[in-house]
């Protein structure tokens, strides 16, 4: 098969409320039906957070389970749980979201300053969740914010904790982290184990710009409110927006877009399917 795009999208993330946008599903019924309307324009992968009563970030491996479980038999979307904690979330809360039955979730191979706060991710919890993953035959997308957490993430392949092939997203632009750089880019990809695959999350404005460079790069790209809300400047966007708008630069550009199951195929994840669906 070509290098078909696979298309991540990542309707809700723990920071946009509605108060900044109408368009943020927070509750799993927004949520679900969100994702449902992504899948039909062409997103294959879900990269899903979870909110509270009050649409604050919820770390209750209850409300990541009720989401899985909520879409289970409505969609062929890749499910992918977040394993991102905010500073004091324990690696319990963590480690349980690995039970509400996703393919993938995402894992952050080091430590990174966000805006106002840090992200902390210490070698142990890097290394618990990295086994549970592998132990619930869970595809794993390694969240790279920095240079550093990409020779981690190769480190934990040499020692047979991760199991290759990697799949990579490449967070830039978030301030604190890396620059949404093109130079960038290409240098980290230059850094990937042959057969690994890779996403670019570009952060705000930088969300279509850094989604182009991967079109052409032959990389794969990540889209959504968690990561931007405008579709240009000062015009809010839907998720699915961002979505089309992808599948239409990509159609034009000549690359097509791999559906729910060719994505599965390139993220060697067919093996792992009859467990988890
Ligand atoms: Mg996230």
């Amino acid at each position: 098969m070509q290098n078909k795009l696979i298309i991540t999208v990542a309707p809700t993330g723990s920071v946009p409320k509605k108060e900044k946008t109408p368009h943020v599903p927070v509750t799993t019924e927004e949520i679900v039906e969100d994702a449902l309307k992504c899948e039909q324009v062409g997103a294959s992968i879900l990269h899903i957070h979870t909110r509270d009563e009050q649409q604050n970030p919820s770390d209750a491996p209850e409300r990541f389970a009720e989401v899985v479980g909520a879409l289970k038999g409505r969609t062929r979307l890749i499910l992918q749980v977040s394993t991102g904690g905010r500073a004091g979330v324990g690696l319990e809360s963590r480690l349980q979201r690995l039970s509400a039955g996703s393919e993938m979730a995402s894992l952050t191979t080091g430590s990174v300053n966000f805006p106002n706060s840090a992200y902390v991710n210490p070698p142990d919890l890097v290394a618990a969740l990295a086994t549970e993953m592998k132990r619930l035959a869970i595809k794993p997308e390694v969240e790279v914010f920095d240079f550093s957490m990409l020779h981690n993430a190769i480190d934990l392949v040499r020692s047979g904790i991760l199991q290759p092939p990697m799949h990579v997203n490449f967070v830039m632009g978030l301030k604190g982290a890396m620059p949404a750089r093109i130079e960038h880019l290409t240098h980290l990809v230059g850094f990937l184990p042959k057969g690994s695959t890779w996403c670019v999350s570009g952060v705000a404005a930088a969300q279509l710009p850094m989604a182009v460079h991967a079109i052409l790069m032959g990389g794969h790209v990540r889209v959504g409110l968690e990561d931007n809300i405008y579709y240009r400047k000062g015009e809010l966007a839907t998720n699915a927006q961002l979505v089309e708008r992808i599948v239409r630069i990509s159609t034009e550009l000549g690359r097509e877009i791999a559906t729910t199951d060719e994505a599965r195929q390139l993220l060697s994840l067919t093996s792992l399917e009859s467990k988890n669906l």
